[in-house]
């Protein structure tokens, strides 16, 4: 039988729809939340990126600001940015796009990020509070994976959840989040790796099956138990001379196959991908809730 799809569509308008209300509440209580995104140099996927974030921004009614700043932005000139920004009462809080141009030290300027605006959750304060299960913030793909696991009725707690990939981004706070006391959580975790031996012998202990490592279809149908909930946050670009575009996205898992098997599993595209700016836009509106004295 084929696997039921969990749908970041769906899972993200749920989302919105809330957000929304907190957000008119802000503004009567006279906080319009405002969200910053810096983008440095002419990476076209980053500006696709920064664009569709601006654009949710809006259509929210919240307060967008795009910055855009050439690829020869030195170090000094983009912290000096970052300052102005953390200084600035109508920001909640903002980003800086990755990748950034080599010559700028990528840790330098995630540090720079006051904790309270780093509503990509990458600073190493908001990382560790998120460690010890007091979270600032929560990183925006591996929580918009736990969304969907909550709100599609998926029961986490005693279950073991594997995640294949370790990535500061996605595979080690994914992992984080799972293994905490609580809803949406308390399961038990392995991650596996590159180096991991025997990996299809642990995804095939997976009630729960994250996958992200960015290689196309890498996870087939041998590798996943009879009635696991599968989700892959892969986002991979192949050849398809029969697509308009001469090309399509594909995840990290053999769909097709594997949700013959899968009780639930997310397709690629559809899936992960739109929970991720549905998260950043959850957390620029708490980081406004916080500076309004309205949450913690
Ligand atoms: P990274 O490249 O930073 O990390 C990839 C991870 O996968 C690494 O830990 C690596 O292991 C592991 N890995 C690579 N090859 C294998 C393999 N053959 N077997 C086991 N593990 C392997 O990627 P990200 O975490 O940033 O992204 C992963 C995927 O998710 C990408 O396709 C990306 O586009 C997508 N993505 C999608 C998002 C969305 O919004 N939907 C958001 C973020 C990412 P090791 O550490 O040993 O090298």
């Amino acid at each position: 039988m084929s696997a039921e799809l969990i749908l970041g569509k769906d899972v993200s308008e749920e989302i919105y729809a809330e957000l929304r209300q907190r957000i008119e509440a802000l503004k009567a209580a006279g906080t319009l939340p405002g969200l910053a995104v810096v983008l440095v140099g002419d990476d076209p996927a980053s500006h696709v990126y920064v664009r569709k974030k601006g654009e949710m921004c809006e259509s929210l009614g919240m307060r967008s600001k795009t910055i855009i700043m050439p690829e020869s932005t030195t170090q000094s000139e983009l912290l000096s940015v970052i300052a102005d920004l953390n200084a600035d009462p109508e920001i909640h809080g903002f980003l800086v796009q990755l990748p950034l141009p080599p010559h700028i030290d990528e840790k330098a300027v995630i540090n720079a990020v006051a904790p309270e605006k780093d509503v990509d959750c990458f600073h190493p304060y908001n990382v560790g509070r998120m460690l010890a299960g007091d979270p600032g913030f929560l990183p925006a793909t591996p929580a918009g994976v736990q969304q969907m696991l909550v709100r599609s009725g998926v029961e986490t707690a005693g279950k073991h959840v594997v995640v294949v990939g370790r990535s500061n981004i996605v595979g080690k706070p994914m992992a984080a989040m799972m293994m905490q006391k609580g809803p949406g959580a308390d399961s038990t975790v392995t991650v596996v790796h590159s180096r991991t031996a025997n990996l299809p012998e642990i995804t095939r202990q997976a009630d729960i099956l994250v996958v992200a490592i960015g290689k196309p279809r890498f996870v087939t149908a041998d590798m996943v138990k009879d009635g696991a909930v599968v989700i892959d946050v892969g986002t991979n670009r192949i050849d398809d001379p029969t697509h308009p575009k001469g090309s399509r996205l594909v995840g990290d898992v053999d769909f097709d196959a594997v949700k013959e098997k899968a009780s639930r599993i997310t397709p690629v595209p559809g899936g992960v991908g739109p929970m991720t700016i549905c998260m950043l836009m959850a957390n620029t509106v708490r980081a406004a809730e916080r500076s309004a004295g309205v949450s913690q």
